[in-house]
């Protein structure tokens, strides 16, 4: 089921055809508060209320010229404007294809400059698959040479993780740990859950024996996986690092108890929140996590 499904989030045929089924359009309310930004807006005011943060993304991946990367530009530049004129502790997380990769990496890394240049907050790069790997690293290394608001997602599925994590520690960098959201190739990722959750708390060891040694801006655990939580918090008490040294991140939608839990217990959290209409392999990757999402889409179904 799940590779049928990260099959599905790469298939234009599918991605042309789905997202106009009605039923398919309405359980996406399930993982986002609506497709447009004020939405968005509204919902991250709402969880500052329930004292979180909000991490927000637009939906969409590789595009079809470069004007495109720059409507997305401009999309980010309105948000964080709005965001700041609100008040709202808001960060934006980009994918690099969005801002024009596939057009050369100067492209997407002038408009990733233009967006850190344009908040004094941090700008978060999403992780994609495995092959832009080290492009997004060079990218990320050559903006943060002049802004060093900028964070940087890395995924324990990919094998080559700890030795990315530990050339990049020099930068004293901001890194969001993911477990990995794409279709790969056992030889680049480990096959087995077991194998990614070792490998998850292994590099959470390192972020915060980092942080501990002045090495680390921010690490962020962006799990959802409450037996990672409560293994990252036990060895934060272990290692003597504060409540305030690291956090948590998730996404809108997925386990909001515990969200919730965390964020009354002390501990910092943000909400990862996606809006825009390219929806579609965004939301084939969520259901593809848990299979049993599937019924949720199909209860959608029979009700229509
Ligand atoms: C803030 C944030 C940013 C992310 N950024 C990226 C990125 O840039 N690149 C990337 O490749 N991936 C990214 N991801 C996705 C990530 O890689 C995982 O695919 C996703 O978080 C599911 O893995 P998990 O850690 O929650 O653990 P899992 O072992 O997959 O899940 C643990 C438990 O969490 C719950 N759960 C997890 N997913 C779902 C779901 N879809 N629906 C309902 N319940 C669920 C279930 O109870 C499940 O048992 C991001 C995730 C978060 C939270």
């Amino acid at each position: 089921m799940r590779k049928a499904l990260l099959w599905a989030s790469t298939n234009p045929f599918l991605a042309e055809r789905l997202p106009r089924m009605g039923f398919v359009k309405r359980a996406t309310s399930r993982f986002m508060p609506g497709e447009s930004w004020e939405e968005a807006l509204t919902e991250a005011g709402e969880l500052a209320t329930k004292g979180m943060g909000t991490l927000v993304t637009l939906l969409g991946e590789n595009l079809n010229s470069i004007d495109q990367a720059d409507v997305v530009l401009d999309e980010y530049l309105g948000a964080l404007q709005d965001a700041s004129e609100a008040g709202l502790d808001l960060e934006i997380s980009v994918k690099l294809t969005q801002l024009g990769l596939d057009f050369g990496p100067e492209v997407a890394q002038e408009r990733l400059r233009r967006l850190a240049e344009s908040t004094p907050f941090l700008v978060w790069i999403d992780m994609e698959s495995s092959d832009y790997v080290d492009v997004t690293l060079e990218v990320f290394r050559n903006v943060m040479l002049t802004n060093t608001n900028l964070g940087l997602c890395l995924q324990s599925y990919l094998r080559r993780t700890e030795n990315d994590l530990e050339s990049l520690l020099p930068l004293d960098p901001s890194i969001r740990l993911v477990k990995g959201a794409y279709r790969e190739p056992k030889e680049v990722a480990y096959p087995l859950k077991r194998q990614v959750d070792e490998h998850y708390l292994q590099l959470s060891r390192i972020l915060l024996k980092a942080r501990l040694n002045g090495g680390m801006a921010r690490p962020v655990i962006a799990t959802h996986d409450t037996r990672m939580i409560e293994s990252v918090n036990r060895m934060a008490v272990e290692l003597g690092v504060g409540k305030d040294d690291y956090e948590f991140a998730m996404l809108y939608g997925i386990e909001r108890r515990e969200q919730h839990r965390l964020a009354n217990s002390g501990h910092v959290v943000r909400v990862l929140i996606s809006y825009g209409s390219s929806w579609f392999p965004w939301y084939m990757r969520r259901l593809a996590e848990r299979p049993a999402n599937v019924w949720f889409v199909a209860k959608q179904l029979f009700r229509s």
